[in-house]
């Protein structure tokens, strides 16, 4: 059966970094239909609406979703209901992408780019799992009011029960599939919410007697992330924990533009994208690294498709432009051959 992906190119590098993941996608001879539309800042432009009516049709009919990045400084003084980030949020509330799978791998060709010594980080392979549609990122109340004669901004943590089992469920199964450790990040010693988040875990895990669970504070988990990250298997955070942790995991691998990520619903569908930004410093220059992207296609071919030999032949090919030296900018080293996006999508394609 043929099946339906929707891109969503977006602002900034997007269009260049999903051009070279759709090519990938296409040169694999599988049977799907992509169609386009807009998401982000373009669409605030085209329509004045960052998530179109018409996007969301398509996004809802569409099997798997593969994004670029949505904004950018132009539209940073919008009123915030019309920002390219609502359009991110909106989409990921819309389809109900609950869990968010950002791994962290480290290409052994690429551990002189992590800016952590070569031991510490060599080897690395970790899971994050973050909660996406909940926490402060959407609790209300939320605003800024007047008080007393003064501004005072305000927003609310909020997590119900089933909200923190489900992501715990995505998170034990993915341990599973892995080196069956779990670590579960928190704030209990501050936040009665992630207290909860705690109690739940721990009620969840007699469902995986074969994974182990633990728990961490969210402060000694950064810590501990760039002291000894190869101790973690797979970590599961909520919304705002996880954004900040998964960024900083990013950093452990030396470039934000290696990342992947998914984010799905109860029946793995999902929305595929690079973990960074719409980079609008390098956007247009073709200089980007659509490797990312290109990974992600990857992550949509084993976690929404179930084709799991394909996933590992864009994997693998990956590994093999590494290995034979391409490099866009933000990997780059001495002695090793820099490349841009489209070249690198060649190159990636040739391995293929
Ligand atoms: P960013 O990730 O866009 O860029 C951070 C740095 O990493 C920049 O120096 C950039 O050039 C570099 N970089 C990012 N991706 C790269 C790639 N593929 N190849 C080479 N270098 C790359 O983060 P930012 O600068 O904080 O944000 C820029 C814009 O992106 C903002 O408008 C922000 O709101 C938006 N943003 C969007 C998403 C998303 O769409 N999922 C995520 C984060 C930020």
């Amino acid at each position: 059966m043929t099946k339906k992906i929707l891109v969503l190119p977006g602002d900034g590098i997007g269009p260049e970094i999903t051009a070279e993941a759709v090519r990938v996608l296409n040169a694999l001879d599988l049977k799907f239909e992509m169609e386009e539309a807009l998401l982000g800042g373009g669409a605030v432009d085209a329509i004045g609406n960052p998530y179109p009516e018409a996007t969301r049709k398509l996004a809802r009919e569409a099997d798997a979703i593969l994004l670029g990045a949505v904004g950018g400084p132009q539209w940073d003084s919008l009123p915030r209901e019309q920002r390219p980030e609502r359009g991110l949020l909106g989409i990921r509330k819309d389809l109900n992408l609950f869990a968010n799978l950002r791994p962290a791998i480290l290409y052994p060709e690429l551990a002189n780019a992590s800016t952590l010594k070569p031991e510490v980080v060599a080897g690395l392979d970790i899971l994050i799992v973050r909660e996406l549609t909940g926490d402060i990122y959407f609790g209300q109340p939320r605003g800024v009011r007047e008080e007393n004669g003064e501004r005072v901004g305000f927003n609310t943590m909020v997590y119900s029960e089933s909200e923190i089992r489900r992501i715990a469920h995505v998170s034990f199964q993915a341990a599973q599939k892995r080196n069956k450790k779990l670590c579960s990040v928190d704030k209990m010693n501050v936040l009665e919410c992630t207290q909860l988040w705690r109690d739940v875990m721990i009620e969840v895990s007699k469902d995986y007697p074969d994974v182990e669970l633990s728990h961490m504070l969210v402060d000694n988990a950064a810590m501990q992330l760039v002291k000894a990250p190869k101790q973690f298997d797979v970590m599961v955070t909520g919304n705002m924990f996880g954004d900040i942790l998964s960024d900083e995991a990013s950093m452990l691998t030396g470039s934000i533009g290696m990342l992947p990520s998914a984010s799905l619903d109860q029946n793995n569908k999902g929305l595929y994208e690079p973990s960074h930004g719409s980079a609008p410093d390098i956007a247009g220059k073709g200089v980007a690294n659509p490797l990312a992207t290109i990974l992600s296609a990857a992550m949509m071919l084993r976690y929404t498709f179930n084709l799991e030999e394909q996933a590992l032949r864009v994997e693998n090919a990956v590994k093999k432009v590494l290995a034979q030296g391409y490099r866009t900018g933000d990997i780059y080293e001495r002695g090793t051959n820099k490349v841009g996006t489209r070249e690198m999508g060649d190159a990636v394609l040739a391995a293929l």
